[in-house]
């Protein structure tokens, strides 16, 4: 069995008091032995929802890490630190990271091995613009970021990695790829996974990500080689976000 994991990336959203509301609404929400809900706040949070958690029903994760171990690189967290705070996941490649910040294939490959010398399971997100979708070309630029990410690992390593399939269209626009593309795209990345690890990634969890809402995650998690998902603005909302991650139950 895989692991089903709901995760939520707060994005640069959050503060205190949403942390006092939504943790504790998180710990009443009943899961499954093995799968788990992840929260992604801002790195100033880290500790305080570290601290709040308390319990093993939730894990922590960080939205971001530097490619380098520590050293003069103003502004920037290492993933020695991520880990000292009890981060047991980080989001790595992230669209809005790809576009805004200038984040190449080449550093989303070596911010997975900084978090794997720490222990760090990295949420490794992949996607097509609607152009590259539009001309045909989703599967193989999936494959592509798939395989510059995490074609370097040995299949022990890659079983120590999440897959986030996010279109890039369907990120915060309130449009979703249907149960059925989601699926395709999801079956196509495994394929790529067992070209690079054999049967390890049968084990491997690969999220779906893009305007899920509790209306529309059932469908969608129930496909075949969808292992949960990676959720932005729904993240936000205790209620909506609670009854998304009783899925895992
Ligand atoms: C995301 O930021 O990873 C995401 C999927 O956002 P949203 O759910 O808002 O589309």
């Amino acid at each position: 069995m895989r692991r089903k994991i709901v995760a939520g990336n707060w994005k640069m959203n959050g503060d205190s008091a949403f942390i006092a509301k939504i943790i504790p609404a998180l710990e009443n929400v009943a899961v499954a032995d093995g799968n788990a809900i992840v929260i992604a706040p801002p790195y100033p949070y880290l500790l305080s929802v570290s601290q709040a958690i308390g319990s093993n029903r939730l894990s922590l994760a960080a939205q971001d890490v530097a490619y380098t171990e520590n050293g003069a690189f103003t502004g920037a967290v290492s993933a020695s630190m991520l880990a000292d705070v009890g981060c047991s996941y980080c989001i790595v490649g992230h669209s809005e990271r790809r576009a805004l910040f200038g984040e190449t294939d080449a550093y989303v490959a070596l911010k997975i091995d900084r978090l794997h010398e720490v222990g760090i399971v990295p949420i490794v997100c992949v996607g097509e613009t609607l152009e590259q979708r539009e001309s045909g070309l989703t599967l193989s630029v999936v494959e592509q970021q798939v395989r510059l990410a995490v074609g370097h690992l040995s299949a022990d390593m890659l079983s120590r990695v999440v897959l986030a399939y996010e279109p890039v269209w369907a990120i915060g626009t309130g449009k979703t790829a249907s149960p059925q593309d989601a699926q395709e795209v999801h079956a196509h990345i495994r394929g790529v996974l067992a070209s690079i690890a054999g049967d390890v990634a049968e084990r491997i969890s690969i999220l779906y990500g893009g305007s899920v809402k509790s209306s529309n995650a059932s469908e969608l998690f129930s496909q075949k080689d969808v292992d949960g998902g990676l959720i932005g603005g729904a993240s936000l909302d205790a209620s909506d976000f609670s009854r998304i991650c009783s899925l895992l139950s």
